[in-house]
């Protein structure tokens, strides 16, 4: 079993019944499509019972959720995954590199079915790119994004924020003269030309703010992104492409930023059948 297949085989799509159900999966690989029958043609699908609407409350009180997690993980998936984890133990190779919000509840190796080695993923309060900026500081997204492209060579990023966004509600907040914590309100503050498009978009009523300000900083990100020297070069010389979405958390609906018009598409949930 190859690399790929074993990690879709061991990483399957989170599905809340239990028990095995025929599995077929079919994925562009490194440019390639490939079908596959995992475990005989059928798949058991593990910790069905985690994905409940309980949080863990008690890893604010001690690590014992987290322990616990990890205990699952070694019994359920690491085994089948072990092999894998050697394979990767030395080197990434991933395509992509993921920009998300650092919310709990938008999680990009969740919602993209990725397996360890395959998503290069920053995450900080907004997915927002700032600009460029050489002046000294500490530039995390920065320097993560020049491994990416210089070092890890991915070929696409894609940029994806969510619904409910508390980073950019805090961006809209500043508006009214809100600015919420020390150090977030001058991060969120990279969006503030959007917040500015929004407020003055008489069309776009109140109660739509924030979703209008969570999609037109995914687009301002992008547009930050071409203000990277090695960004720009590998976009100009067709080495990677850029990309926006948008996450429903309350729908778990992803959202396509198309490239043209800057909307935002529902994506598709089943493949379509072929007649
Ligand atoms: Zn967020």
């Amino acid at each position: 079993m190859s690399g790929n297949s074993l990690a879709r085989s061991i990483f399957p799509k989170v599905r809340i019944s239990a028990g095995r159900r025929p599995y077929h999966h079919a994925r562009r690989v490194k440019g390639s499509f490939y079908k596959e029958r995992a475990l005989g043609g059928a798949l058991t699908y593990h910790f069905e019972t985690r994905y409940t609407s309980n949080p863990m409350t008690s890893f604010a009180d001690d690590a014992h959720d987290l322990i616990a997690g990890y205990r699952r993980f070694r019994q359920g998936k690491y085994p089948e995954a072990a092999s894998l984890f050697r394979t990767l133990k030395d080197n990434q190779t991933p395509a992509t590199m993921i920009i998300a919000c650092a919310d709990s509840r938008a999680d990009p190796s969740m919602i993209f079915d990725a397996a360890p080695g395959e998503l290069f993923v920053v995450r900080n309060v907004g997915a927002l790119v700032p600009p460029f900026d050489e002046t000294p500081g500490l530039h995390g997204v920065s320097a993560a994004l020049e491994f990416a492209v210089t070092s890890l060579k991915v070929r696409q990023i894609l940029v994806m924020g969510h619904g409910g966004c508390g980073g950019m509600a805090a961006c809209l907040a500043a508006e009214t003269h809100q600015p919420v914590g020390h150090f977030i309100a001058p991060w969120v503050e990279i969006a503030s030309s959007v917040r500015k498009t929004v407020i003055e978009d008489t069309t776009i009523p109140e109660t739509d703010r924030l979703e209008a300000i969570e999609h037109g900083a995914v687009g301002l990100s992008l547009e930050n992104l071409l203000t990277f020297p090695f960004v720009r070069d590998a976009v100009a010389n067709r080495r990677l492409s850029l990309d926006g979405a948008w996450f429903s958390i309350g729908r778990g609906e992803l959202h396509w930023r198309n490239r043209t018009t800057g909307r935002f598409e529902t994506v598709m949930a089943e493949v379509p059948s072929v007649r």
